[in-house]
Parts: structure tokens; sequence; C-alpha cells
């Protein structure tokens, strides 16, 4: 998730916005205004406006505030949070690592849509001690603005307990199964299972109303199946992958033997001297055993090959404080799972701040597929 908008820093964890968020946003506002509109209409034009925009930015808050709790319970149960990044159909809390016990994932889990439960009868119960009478419609804009924030996360909260993982409630369901299985990988699979089941099913019955003639409402039921159908196999992918590199640490699969090169180095010479020769793509940018940075083609596209001569290796280089180093006790499948967040091809290995060698994409996808095809023989051997 590169491609976002910081916003700021809670309790030390990084608020982000997704640029589909703008979409998003543009769509809540103009379906708000619409609302708004039919509710009263006696309501001026610019009234209805500042109105549906105060409301859209008081749902993102929300939905910040769902994913803040999530953040909350993780960080004091020991799990380290760095990023929260709101996207489409709302928010991710970056959980650098999953949790350890069962407990911990159904606290972590649960208390989002319990945030959203909460949030939405308080604003419903603010709606009703200011006058507004249940099942009709608002009479001022601001009980119209509690009303609607009131109901949405109610929804929200309605929505994250559908039992797919990853959705919250597909959480709470593998934190089940796991506590009762005592089997975390077992059960992951099982809620990734389920979720996909639910997904068929949202598909089935949003192209059935669609063909019932209830038209968008149709394909967004379709819409939102699609998207958990997505999500339940990447995350069923990303447990075999996980089985698949068990026991690998990121000692065992790092090489040592990478280049460094001097940040005073010119890329006309980086680029003829080494990078076209070496056949590697990444270069440790390092001075006197110091990591300063990370080199590669990405970065030099960057630059007309005019001014090759004249840039430094130092002037264009990822510097060190950019790039995610890691520790080479780290289980490999987790090296993986952070160069596909980070959308990076190599990890620079780091201890006491040292490096100890570099870790690539590319060898990590070789390792699979040699242990797959040997899955594949061991799965056959014990059909036949
Ligand atoms: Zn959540």
């Amino acid at each position: 998730m590169k491609s976002q908008i910081k916003i700021g820093t809670v309790f030390g964890v990084e608020l982000g916005l997704h640029y589909s968020w703008l979409v998003i946003a543009l769509l809540i506002t103009f379906s708000l205004v619409a609302q708004f509109h039919t509710e009263n209409r006696s309501w001026s034009e610019p009234l209805v406006w500042t109105i549906s925009i105060i409301t859209g930015v008081l749902f993102f808050a929300c939905l910040f505030a769902h994913e803040l709790s999530h953040a909350v319970v993780a960080k004091a149960r020991g799990l380290p949070i760095h990023k929260i990044t709101l996207f489409l159909l709302g928010g991710v809390a970056q959980i650098e690592k999953e949790a350890s016990d069962a407990k911990t994932e159904f606290w972590m889990a649960i208390v989002g849509p319990f945030t959203s439960g909460i949030l939405g009868l308080i604003l419903l119960g603010l709606a009703w001690l200011s006058g507004w009478v249940p099942r009709t419609a608002p009479a001022t804009p601001g009980t119209a603005l509690l009303v609607w924030l009131g109901y949405i996360n109610l929804a929200l909260c309605a929505f994250n307990m559908i039992p797919g993982f990853p959705l919250d409630g597909g959480r709470v369901l593998r934190a089940v199964l796991w506590w009762a299985m005592g089997d975390a990988e077992r059960s992951t699979r099982l809620a990734a299972r389920v979720g996909q089941a639910i997904a068929v099913v949202f598909i089935g019955l949003g192209i059935l109303q669609f063909f019932q003639g209830s038209g968008l409402g149709g394909l967004w039921i379709a819409f939102i199946g699609w998207f958990l159908l997505q999500a339940a196999g990447a995350t069923y992918l990303q447990v075999q992958t996980g089985s698949l590199l068990r026991g690998l640490r990121v000692k065992d699969v790092m090489s040592s033997d990478y280049q460094s090169v001097d940040p005073n180095t010119s890329l006309e010479v980086f680029v003829h001297e080494q990078l076209l020769r070496s056949g590697r793509r990444c270069f440790l940018v390092a001075q006197g055993g110091r990591l300063l940075g990370l080199i590669t083609p990405n970065e030099i596209r960057e630059v007309d090959p005019k001014d090759w001569p004249v840039r430094r290796v130092g002037d264009v280089m990822r510097p060190a404080d950019k790039i995610h180093s890691i520790s080479p006790d780290m289980p490999a499948s987790q090296a993986l799972e952070i160069m596909g967040r980070e959308d990076v091809h190599q990890l620079p290995v780091m201890s006491d701040g040292r490096i100890l060698g570099i870790v690539t994409r590319a060898h990590l996808l070789q390792i699979l597929r040699a242990r797959l095809e040997l899955a594949n023989v061991t799965i056959r051997r014990r059909a036949a």
C-alpha cells in the first residue's frame, strides 16, 4: 500500500489515506447532498453542501477511530504497529506481526466493530436527545448529520462482523477456532475458506438482486463479494507460503556476497562499470562499513542520462532511513510479506547497525518453487 497521502501521527501511529479514498469521499459527499436535499427541501443549497462535507469528514474520523482501536489493542499486547491506511472499503492497520496467541487475535479483531457499534449508538443517542424521533426524517441539519453517522457506524459494525477472513469477524472466527483447535495455521485456512464461501453467497445474491431489478444496489453487493473473495484467496495463499517457508529464517536465505558502492561515485561510472556488468540489480551504498542507502535501476531511471556524469550515487540513492531493514532471525515468510507490502524487491539484513547481507524476492521465490515442487511429489506419493 504505497500510494498514499500522509495525514499525521496519533499515539505514534502514522495515519495515511490511499488515493482511492478521494473518489470515495467525492461519492459520499454527492450522495449525502442528494439525501439531505430530499430529507428537507427547505434547506438552502450552501447549507446542504456544508453539512454534507462536515458529515463526510466526520465519517472519515469514525473510520480512523475504528482502525485506531485495533492499533491501540495491538500495541497494548506488544505488537508493533506503524501505519494505518484508509482505502476503498475501509482501512488497514498495518500490524507488523501476526498475533502470537488466540486471545490477542480475538481482542485485537473484535475491538474494531465494538468501537464502531458504540460510536453508532452514541451518535443516534445524541440525535434522539436533540429531538429526533426514530424512523422520521431529521428536522435540523445537526440531527441529520448525527443520524446519518449513527446508522453508518452501526452498518460498519455489522459489515465488519461478517465472519469472512480477513474482515474483523473472520479474525474473530479464526481466534475462536484457534482457541478450540490449538492450531493457528489450520484455523486461518478454515476461516479463509468460510470467507470464500460467504463471498460467493454475496456475489450470487448481488447478481440475483440485479436481475430482479434492484439495479446498482445488487451490483454493489456483488462487488463487495468479489472484494472479499480476493482478500480471502490472498490470505489462503499467504498461509500456504508461510507453511512452505516454515523453519527458514532470514539468515538462512540471505546472500552475504552483496556488492557495495561508494556514495561519491558518479552515476556514469557506476552504471557502466558496475551495474551493467555485474548482472545484479541492487547495490548497497556504504562508506566505512556504514549503510547509507540502496541503489537500483529504479532510482537511476529518474535521472536524465545526460546528467549521469555530474550526479553522484549518494544524491539519487534511496536513503537508509527510508529502507525497511530486517533482522537475521526474522522468519523468511515475513520478509517476503514485507517486500510485498512495501513493494520492494530486496531488503538489507542488519544487526547492531552492521550490514550482514541482502535478501532478494527473486531468491525467495526460487526457494518457494523448489519447495512447492517437492511438496507436490510428497502429496502424490501419499495419494498413491
Ligand atoms: Zn476493523
